[in-house]
């Protein structure tokens, strides 16, 4: 019952996701979340790091697009560097931007990846579509009270998650 919660890959940071792990899995593109996964939620502009990952991902051929929950704002100034396809506003885990996003990449959902910092957006709307879900670590630990109370649900889910992974 649990399992749509479940990512399918966990790591520290989008740092550990490199081109080795995405062809194993035949991933062809990326949607990724902003706040806490990229950057810190009060970060204005991608930094070195991320846009050095990302670099290096456009380069082998990885399409990519940016989901976030975020404002029009915040997506824009972030995305103006990188210049990637990007999505504000999306209502993840609605469906709808996922949809949009992959017709932005033209790849399917299984060839798709979408990474981010929180179960109840990123990988349940990633899951949702079928997609390859990874969940990384939040950068920052000072966040909004709604997401602490959504960080207890996801700890949950987590132990679940481990629990399954040491009965394989
Ligand atoms: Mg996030």
């Amino acid at each position: 019952m649990l399992e749509i919660f479940f990512p399918k890959l966990v790591v520290d940071s989008i740092e550990d996701i490199n081109l080795d792990i995405l062809r194993r899995n035949n991933i062809k593109a990326l949607i990724i979340d902003i706040d806490n996964t990229l950057v810190a939620w009060d970060i204005k502009e991608a930094d070195e790091k991320s846009m050095r990952w990302i670099e290096y991902l456009k380069n082998q051929g990885i399409k990519i697009c940016l989901v976030s929950n975020n404002t029009e704002d915040r997506v824009v100034k972030f995305n103006e560097k990188l210049k990637l396809y990007a999505i504000h506003r999306a209502n993840k885990p609605r469906r709808a931007p996922f949809l949009k996003a992959l017709s932005y990449l033209k790849t399917k959902p299984e060839e798709t990846a979408m990474i981010g910092d929180q179960i109840f957006t990123d990988v349940w709307g990633g899951n949702r579509l079928n997609m390859f879900t990874i969940l990384v670590t939040p950068i920052s630990p000072k966040e909004f009270p709604f997401i602490k109370v959504k960080r207890f649900f996801e700890k949950m889910v987590m132990k679940n998650y481990k629990k399954k992974l040491e009965q394989r």
